[in-house]
Formats: C-alpha cells, structure tokens, sequence
C-alpha cells in the first residue's frame, strides 16, 4: 500500500509540473484508510437482528413490549458476591494514597496471573506457568489482537458455522481476499460442521492445502457442541506437523461437563508446542460487562520467518502488551482473581448451573416440539434444526413476528448453518420458561 502511494504522489506530481512551471510541483499528500475494512460484508450477524426487531417494534410497538432476547448471549445474572467484593475493596484502596495504584504491569498483576494458572491449569496437572497467562478485557479482542504478531499472508481456517468475530479480524487485518457471493470470504479456509460430524470441525483431508493458523471453539458457540479428545488429539497432531497454530477458544469452559471432553487444548500432549488458548470470565464470572478474560501463550510456541527460522511467540505477545495496552484495571483484576477463591469457585459454579438448568429447559422444550437440537448439555447454547421448509432468517422472522421470541439464524454464523438457529440459555428463569410455552404455540 506505501508504494502504491509513493507511486500516486509521483505521477501527481509529473502532471502538475509542466514546462512552463517547473517549480509549481504540488506534492498531494492523503491518509490512507486500512481497505481491508471495505471488504467486510454489509450485515455483522447481530446489527441485522436489532434492525429486524427494531422494524417490528416499530411496526407493533405493543407486541414488541412482550419481546423475549434469546439471541445474543449476555448473562443476565448479578455478579458473583467474592467479585463484587474484591472490586469494592480495590477501590477502597484506590482511595487511599497509601495503598493506591497507578499502571500496572500491561499483561497482568503477578498474583492473578498465578492465581489464573494455578486454579485453571497447574490444580488440574496441566503444566502453565505464571508468566504465560496474559490478561486482557476479554477473548473476543484477544483473538484478533494475536493476529498482530504474525506475519501477512497465513492462510487462515475456520469452522463453519463460526463465531463471528475471528472472521471479521481476519479480514480487517488482510488475511482473506473478498466477501463471496453466497456468504464468507475467499482465502479461508472454512471447516464444514454439519449433521454428518455432529457440528465438529474434522483436521483437512491430506490433499488439500493445509491451513497455517486454526481457530477452534469447544464448548462450541453456536452449535453448543464440544470437542472429544480423538479430534483435538487430530488436531494437534496436524498442527504440529504442518507447523500451524491452533487457536483454541474456549470462553466456555466452565460449561464443559464433560469428564471425557477435554476443557484445555493443554490436556493433549503436544499442544503446548502449536496451541494458544483464550479464556474468558464473562460467562464464567457474568463478567460481559466488567470485562477481563485471558489468553495462554505457552513459551514453546513458535511461528516462523520466511526464511523459516524459528521465533517464539511468548516473547513478542509481552512486547505487544507493554507497547499498546497499560493492561485491565486494577479493580476488575482484583475482581476476576476473586473467583478462584473458595467463595468465588461456589459462586460460579452456582451461576453455570443456573444457566445450564435454563438449556435444559429450552432442550426439552424444544425436543418437546419434535425439533432436532444439538448443545445445551455442556454450552450454554442450544442448536436447533428449523422446523419445516424455514431457513434460518425465515424462521427468525416467524418466531419474532408469533412468538416474540430473538433467537439467532444459523445462516448469520455461516453457509453451514442455513436450516438451523441458535437459542441462548442466558436468561432469567421466568423468561425461559415462557420462551418454552411460546414455542409450543407457534
Ligand atoms: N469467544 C466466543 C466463542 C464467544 O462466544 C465470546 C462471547 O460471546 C467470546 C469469545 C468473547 O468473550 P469476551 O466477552 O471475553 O470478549
């Protein structure tokens, strides 16, 4: 892009200086906008649902009174008693100029990040040290922030359907050429979840042009599915071999009750030479709003220069924190570093159940109705297939417009989730209970 510019400035310039005016030479400058943003398709999946309710709203403004949000997954729930408390006291500190604080260290106080270690990997045999947690304000940043330390030009995979946000920060950093016609963009690779796999992302076939970076998400958003041990075992297996990166997202694993189903890529052997995984307390913690989450970047992971030497990641990750980020704030560190106390443990545990008893209710009401469901065991989402001839936005329509019910169509995650849709268990109890009764009548 800077030599196209150099290039524009100099014909400008030819042009402008003639024969006559020798010294009239006017050098145009111009900031250049980043064009990969141009690529990005119109629709970002939950704009276009808030345009379709607020269409409807406008339309029967009382029935949209009556309007049940099961689309978007926000918790709804208070925050757990341990964070509230830590946080008051973090501020009481900050009020004090005896114990105030300024910035902190850009990728996290010590002791959360050994608090973070020791209560989600090191408790549970995995090996990960202190200082490869790094803290943030949440994993959807985090997982296109780490774009910034690798290089232009990875061919990048993803599942389909997919969790909207990794596909985006790939095409505003160049990694994909043009949005397609019938949906995506080319230059990705998109994994196929269908029926056929159970909605999980099988490793390519040997011919096909292997990936360089692999984003997977277990507990799965939307399908609610979760990877088995064999598959991640396959994946990290061909990540190693093909040196690619596997980006494991795994904001839900406080979900994962699945004693057989792996809640860290860091389960399987291997994975700490090619795996990066991110965390997030907003659905554990209900911490959407005072948002922190994590990612893990082991010191063994390595990408490579073109001419194909070797780098680790670990240390570049930290120089990326300290250069452009101060780090989370003092109080919601304090916050997060709360709930690996024995109270906080209880407290989340508690939230999860909550939340998992409302997909149970939404499951069954759903099987209830004869409609085919994956997730809601070990996620938070429950993945319906449409009843009938609806697509997916068909569908949506209809549940808004009959039930006043927000769901969220498949076919917004992806080409592979046309005929599906994706109920959310965020909600109040009673809510739940009534989006059941809703469904039935339609
Ligand atoms: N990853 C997945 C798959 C998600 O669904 C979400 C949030 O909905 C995130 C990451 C982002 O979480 P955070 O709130 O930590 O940014």
């Amino acid at each position: 892009m800077l030599a196209q510019r150099a290039r524009f400035v100099r014909t400008f310039t030819a042009r402008t200086s003639s024969a006559r005016h020798p010294r009239l030479a006017i050098e145009i400058t111009m900031a250049l906008v980043n064009e990969h943003y141009l690529k990005l398709s119109a629709g970002y999946l939950f704009p276009e649902i808030a345009r379709r309710v607020s269409a409807f709203a406008s339309e029967k403004p009382d029935l949209a009174k009556e309007i049940i949000r099961c689309g978007i997954g926000d918790v709804t729930e208070a925050l757990p008693a341990s964070a509230i408390k830590a946080m008051n006291a973090a501020n009481d500190e900050l009020a004090n100029r005896a114990t105030f604080k300024g910035y902190g260290p850009g990728t996290g106080y010590d002791s959360v990040r050994a608090a973070i270690a020791h209560g989600d990997f090191r408790s549970r045999g995995l090996e990960v040290a202190d200082d490869e947690i790094f803290l943030s304000d949440g994993s959807k940043g985090d997982c296109g922030n780490i774009l910034e330390i690798l290089g232009a030009g990875n061919r990048i995979a993803v599942t389909d359907p997919v969790y909207p946000a990794y596909v985006d920060a790939n095409v505003m950093f160049g990694n994909t050429g043009a949005a397609m016609a019938g949906g995506g963009y080319e230059g990705i690779t998109y994994l196929p979840c269908t029926e056929a796999n159970g909605f999980l992302a099988d490793v390519p076939a040997a011919s096909a042009p292997a990936p360089d970076v692999i984003y997977l998400c277990s507990p799965n958003n939307p399908t609610g599915t979760v990877m088995d041990r064999a598959r991640l075992e396959a994946w990290v297996a061909y990540a190693r071999k093909h040196r690619a990166l596997l980006f494991w997202d795994a904001a839900y694993e406080s979900y994962n009750r699945d004693a057989s189903a792996p809640k860290s890529v860091y389960e399987i052997a291997g994975a700490r030479e090619c795996a990066i995984e991110f965390r997030s307390f907003s659905k554990s913690g209900g911490f959407t709003g005072v948002r922190c989450g994590y990612t893990v970047l082991p010191k063994s992971v390595m990408a490579y220069t073109r001419a194909g030497d070797a780098v680790a990641l670990h240390g570049l990750w930290t120089r990326r924190w300290n250069t452009r980020s101060n780090g989370v704030s003092y109080a919601v560190q304090r916050g997060a570093e709360a709930l690996y106390t024995e109270s906080g443990k209880r407290e989340v545990a508690a939230l999860v159940d909550f939340y998992m008893e409302n997909a149970r209710i939404l499951r069954d009401g759903c099987r209830a109705l004869g409609w085919k469901t994956w997730g809601g065991e070990n996620a938070p989402y429950v993945w319906c297939k449409t009843p009938g001839s609806f697509d997916s936005w068909g569908f949506f329509d209809h549940l808004l417009r009959n039930a006043r019910v927000v769901t969220t169509p498949g076919a917004g995650f992806g080409r592979c989730g046309e005929g599906y849709f994706r109920i959310s268990a965020f909600n109040s109890r009673a809510n739940v209970e009534e989006v059941v009764r809703r469904l039935g009548r339609v």
